[in-house]
């Protein structure tokens, strides 16, 4: 079994150029010492500016979001190959945030993942439960459907660049975490719907995070679950002291 632990950020809409640029050269030491890999997924506007301040550290770089056209008339969009260019190497696709507020749907969510996958990204996909949700008793229902429809199409083989970020909706800047329990029961379940999907050593290999208020208290309890091999990491990520104790308990 031969399964990564990731931490990755996700700066959302904060920090200029500048700011990234500063922020990032602040965690290098720390990421450097990190026995995991690194990812901090910022703005587009900051990508440029992050790419030239991790180089030579541990630190990746990715998008917090990605099209599925290579060009075109999509307004406000990004492209893979704009993101290759740039030397980026990670997107998130399918964060609950661009589902709530900007219409992403699993058929989008699953549009996105291809395109990042055939263009050499990384992809970190975001799947869970909204609270209404959990409290009807179908997250697993939600979950599972959420990873069939983004999955649909992907090959094993490409598969090998998708890692799963489990964030229950409830659980994002809300300050509310899962626990480690609740945490590890939806992972498990994750890695489950993997093996059905593309079976059981890809679902070993397969890095499945947790996300949601993950912070610098509460990460080593939720890494040490059997399941959770790493976060995506909103609001902690922004600091670097605390970013740091995260890097060391996963490390
Ligand atoms: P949070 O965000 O850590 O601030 O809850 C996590 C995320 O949205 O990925």
């Amino acid at each position: 079994m031969s399964r990564k632990t990731v931490i990755a950020g996700n700066w959302k809409m904060n920090k200029t150029p500048d700011e990234a640029a500063a922020l990032i050269n602040e965690m290098k030491p720390a990421a450097d010492k990190a026995a995991c890999d690194v990812v901090l997924c910022v703005p587009y506007v900051d990508l440029p500016a992050a790419v030239e301040a991790a180089k030579g550290s541990k630190i990746s770089i990715g998008a917090e979001n990605v099209h599925w056209e290579e060009s075109g008339a999509f307004t406000g969009e990004i492209s893979a190959p704009m993101l290759n260019a740039l030397g980026v190497q990670y997107a998130i696709v399918g964060h609950s945030e661009r589902r709530q507020y900007f219409g992403e749907t699993n058929e989008t969510v699953n549009k996105r993942t291809a395109a990042a996958l055939a263009h050499g990204l990384t992809v970190l996909l975001c799947v869970g439960e909204t609270l209404e949700e959990r409290e009807k008793g179908i997250t697993f229902d939600v979950i599972a459907i959420q990873l069939k429809v983004a999955l649909a199409g992907i090959s094993a083989e490409a598969f090998k660049n998708v890692i799963i970020a489990y964030e229950p909706v409830w659980a994002i800047g809300t300050g509310k975490t899962a626990t480690a329990e609740q945490a590890n029961e939806v992972n498990k379940f994750i890695r489950d719907t993997v093996a059905a999907l593309y079976g059981k050593e890809a679902a070993e290999e397969t890095t499945v995070q947790y996300g949601g208020s993950m912070n610098a208290k509460n990460a080593a309890e939720l890494l040490a679950k059997p399941d959770v091999d790493g976060g995506l990491i909103g609001g902690a990520s922004l600091k670097p002291a605390d970013f740091a104790v995260i890097l060391e308990a996963a490390s």
